[in-house]
């Protein structure tokens, strides 16, 4: 019997009890019949995605999910999301995202986001950066791409650069644009701050004079005069799950975040029409396109990003509709899928309280149905039920050995 996997990650699903709803959790108030019965065939659990108390980011999260490391493999937030978004980083190379920002003339950031500036006018400005020439004697060379709205990815290469520089986005409006600073005592370190500074520069003197920019002004749209760079990354140097787990892995995701993890280890990512990332995303095209991949493919991630968005809303009633959505995608799943050869796992990467509206370093639930799964008593998939269920508590870092085992693809340890 060949098995297969689809395990979907809500993000930021897990929250805390909250006093507008009654002291539930947004999972325990949501009206989620599949959810709940996944949990009954299931084997339950909670999870530390990281370590306890270790409030995670997607990224090192969903690394920890995929079997990796994230404390020795994680290498920044700025490769991720440019291989997510279809920039190629190659060893050695460090990424940065960067938003158009508008400044005044003491380098005041007014709004990080240049009123949220048209993908039409954020192209034609890019495409002047990235004809900007730098000095030979540098021997690096740049890509400045726009991505969506005010976001963009900017890639260094060349010899000797670190991804351990500062940010020069000062992350709210009204504070001073940052000089990037070496954050160790490398040269590496402190020619790459040096060369990021000179581009910055070089960025903000084109974009002062540019047509667009004069444009926006006369308009009375704000202009974008200013790249704001943050999260320098390095591609992380890891075996793909091919490598690991003789899988054939595909991700269905909207987000570059994630897209570019599943990138990095190796998985197909599987664009689906009217998936965004957002609130509105098309959820059900999503459940589709994951069934659809296990035709080719014995590991499928399916991951939804609205959960998180509404949490750091503060959303509460939005979150909890969010979750039914998520609910009916699992019931496409469950009816177009073969229960003897599929396992099905749902979980989500952190908690994101509506309350704190962050990350915090509270366990997940965590839910595995499938041949041969040790059922529990567990019957109603929430915080708090599944602390009960026969998974225990385990770490991000145990999922996918978990589910491999049950695949049939774990390598015994020993004679
Ligand atoms: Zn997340
Ligand atoms: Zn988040």
């Amino acid at each position: 019997m060949s098995y297969r996997v689809i395990l979907v990650i809500a993000d930021g699903m897990a929250d805390r009890p909250i006093k507008e709803l009654g002291l539930k959790t947004p999972l325990e108030s949501a009206v989620k019949p599949n959810l709940d019965r996944i949990a009954e065939n299931g084997v339950c659990g909670i999870m530390d995605p990281i370590a306890p108390g270790i409030p995670p980011g997607s990224d090192t999260a969903t690394l920890a999910m995929l079997g990796y490391d994230p404390w020795k493999t994680y290498s920044g937030r700025g490769a991720l999301e440019a291989e997510g978004s279809g920039v190629k980083v190659l060893p050695g190379d460090v990424a940065f995202r960067c938003n158009f920002a508008t400044v005044n003339d003491d380098l005041l950031v007014l709004d990080r986001r240049a009123g949220r500036i048209a993908n039409e006018d954020a192209a034609k400005l890019a495409v002047s950066l990235d004809r900007i020439k730098l000095k030979q004697s540098l021997k690096v060379r740049f890509l400045f791409k726009n991505t969506i709205q005010h976001r963009a990815i900017l890639v260094i290469s060349g010899p000797k650069l670190s991804s351990a520089v500062s940010d020069s986005d000062p992350e709210t409006a009204r504070k001073k644009v940052q000089d990037v600073k070496p954050l160790d005592s490398s040269v590496e370190a402190k020619r790459t701050a040096q060369i990021v500074n000179m581009l910055m520069r070089a960025f903000h003197k084109v974009l002062l004079e540019h047509p667009v920019n004069r444009l926006r002004a006369k308009r009375n749209l704000p202009v974008a005069n200013m790249i704001l760079c943050r999260g320098a990354g390095t591609i992380p140097k890891i075996p793909t799950l091919q490598e690991k787990f003789e899988i054939r892995p595909a991700c269905v995701a909207a987000v570059s975040l994630i897209k570019g993890v599943s990138k990095v280890a190796g998985m197909d990512v599987i664009n689906v029409k009217g998936a965004t990332g957002t609130v509105q995303t098309n959820y059900m095209a999503k459940a589709k396109a994951a069934v659809q991949a296990l035709k080719k493919h014995d590991f499928v991630l399916l991951h939804v990003k609205a959960t998180d968005v509404a949490s750091h809303d503060g959303n509460a009633k939005l979150k909890v509709e969010i979750i039914e959505k998520i609910d009916k995608m699992l019931g496409y799943i469950l009816a177009n899928v073969s229960q003897d050869s599929t396992y099905l796992a749902v979980t989500a990467d952190h908690t994101t309280s509506i309350v704190t509206r962050n990350h915090e370093g509270d366990p997940v639930p965590v839910v595995i149905m499938g041949p041969g799964v040790r059922r529990d008593d567990v019957a109603d998939f929430g915080e708090r039920t599944c602390a009960k269920g026969g998974l225990n508590r385990i770490r991000g870092l145990d999922l996918m050995p978990t589910l491999m085992s049950l695949m049939g693809k774990a390598k015994k340890f020993g004679a």
